[in-house]
Order: C-alpha cells, then structure tokens, then sequence
C-alpha cells in the first residue's frame, strides 16, 4: 500500500514578500497540491517565487467537506501544503476543521513556519508579553466591543487583537470608553511593508492620534493592550479646583493638552485627572 502524504501548514509573508523561509519555497515546490484560501491570490505569489503547481481551493464556508476531500488525497499518497492568504493559516485564518481531521485521521501535520501578524507585534512592542492572550477579530459592533472589553477590563495581562482600517477608530472610542485611559495601547500597522508603524501611547493618546492623522486609520492593524496590573488605582478622585480648572481648560484645548495643563497648574496626579476629562468630554 502506498505511503500517506503529510499535510504542511504553510506560513507566507503578510505584506513584505522576501518574509517567507527556503524551506516553505521549497515546500511549495515539491507537494503534489497547494490548498488555498484564495486560489487567485495565492497564485500571484507563488508566481513570485518562480512556482508553478497545482493550487485547490480551500472550501472556506464548507470546510468540514474541504478536509473530508484533502483526508483522501493524503491516503492515496499525495502530499498537501495548506496557506491561507497572508501570514500563518489557521490563525484568524481558515484551516482548523482540516488540521483536526488530519490528526483525527492519524496521518501527519508539518509546520513551515514563518511570518504572524501577532507575533511580529509582540515582538517589537515592547511590553510584558508572558503571557498573552490572542482574541482574534474583536466585535464588529459598538455595544458588542463594549461589554467585550469591559469583560476584559480587569485582566492583568496582556491581550492582543486584529483590527481593520474600517473600525479602528470607532474601536479605540469604544475601548476609551470602559478602561482606564492610561491604559498603555501598541498599535502595530502595516507591519514589513513601507509605512509600518508601531506606536505605544496611553489609551488617551492614542485615540487622539488616530483622529487626528488619517495614516493611523489605513492599512492593517495589530492592536496590544497591556494588563491591568499596571495601572495604579490608589486614588481616582480629583479636587473641586481639579475640576473646576480642567473644565475651562477643556473647551479650549485638547483633552491631552488639558490634562498636562491641569496636571502642571494644581500639581495633581494624572491618571484621575485624565479619567474626569473623559467623561467631562463625553457629557
Ligand atoms: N494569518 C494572519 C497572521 O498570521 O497574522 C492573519 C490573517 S487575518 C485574516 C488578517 C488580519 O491580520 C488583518 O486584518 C490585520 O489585523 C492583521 N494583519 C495581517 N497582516 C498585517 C500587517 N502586515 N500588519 C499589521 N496587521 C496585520
């Protein structure tokens, strides 16, 4: 009886095309089919790198069949690679009912490994990162990404979360809203590719940035939020004469400019400053 072929999860570049390892090339070279999200897509970079083979489509609303089908063809011998359309498969990518069939099956799963967008962030982010929790795309809706980081508010470690150009800002207000607006934010965009950006900044800050430059609102975004741990919570009040500055202040500048002010002139400390301007803000 011929000898099962091995399915290899195949990582590819998520933006910058020299992120892809020799042995992936070569992976996708010698396996009898190339298993795709997209087959369009992935023939434009296999194309890249000089590769001609046979690319199937991932069935990615019927993948239960998909894996059925790729369970077959690795019995009758034929070796499959798996990609998704940029990065790692699987992770915030289609690919986990074949992966599971495979073991289900007793045949073998092979990492190539190579670029995640998550990782690349973590890497360079510069924050507290063992350990982490990965929660793929957050909600699409206002409410729901609301009580979804409130639920997290309290967490003491870090979490890490895909976001789209479309919803970034809308998510930042969202998140300002429920934590601490010192809470420490790295948004890592367009990472390998030409106007990466990684940018760490109190939650406050960062809201400010984003509405204020319309660069920080295009292309691709990881966003890192570091724990609750971090946040001093002795004392959350302000003065009455706190206040009464940070009001006039506020309808004159900014709420980042208001607040250093206000910090400045009466000497207080920021973060329950920063936490009155917000909700001074949002009456
Ligand atoms: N499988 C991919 C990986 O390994 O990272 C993730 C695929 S998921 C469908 C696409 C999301 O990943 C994007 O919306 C963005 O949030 C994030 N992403 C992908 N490439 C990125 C990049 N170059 N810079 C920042 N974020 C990126």
């Amino acid at each position: 009886m011929k000898e099962a072929g091995k399915l290899y999860v195949v990582a590819t570049p998520i933006g910058n095309l020299a992120d892809i390892t020799f042995r992936a090339v070569e992976t996708l070279k010698t396996v009898d089919l190339i298993a795709a999200e997209d087959t369009r897509h992935v023939k434009m970079l296999l194309q890249h790198y000089g590769i001609s083979n046979k690319v199937i489509a991932l069935h990615q609303h019927n993948e239960d069949k998909a894996a059925a089908e790729i369970i077959e063809k690795l019995r009758s011998g034929l070796s499959i690679a798996l990609v998704s359309d940029a990065g790692t498969p699987l992770i915030s990518d289609p690919g986990m009912p074949v992966v599971k069939a495979v073991h289900d099956a007793n045949l073998t799963v092979v990492p190539i490994v190579g670029a995640c967008a998550l990782i690349a962030a973590l890497s360079a982010a510069g924050v507290a990162i063992t350990p982490f929790t990965f929660e793929g795309f957050v909600p699409r809706t206002s409410s729901a990404r609301k009580t979804f980081f409130s639920e997290r508010a309290e967490i003491s470690t870090t979490w890490v979360f895909y976001e789209s150009c479309h919803r970034i800002l809308d998510c930042l207000h969202d998140m300002a809203a429920v934590l601490p607006v010192e809470r420490s934010i790295v948004i890592a965009r367009e990472l390998t590719k030409l106007h990466e950006t990684i940018v760490k900044l109190p939650l406050v800050e960062m809201l400010e940035l984003v509405e204020n430059d319309p660069n920080m609102r295009k292309g691709e975004f990881v966003v890192i939020v570091e724990g609750a741990e971090k946040i001093d919570v002795s004392d959350n009040t302000i003065t009455p004469e706190q206040e009464r500055i940070l009001k006039l202040l506020l309808a004159e500048c900014s709420v980042k400019k208001a607040v250093d002010l206000t910090v400045e002139i009466t000497g207080g400390k920021k973060k329950p400053i920063y936490q009155a301007a917000l909700a001074l803000n949002e009456k």
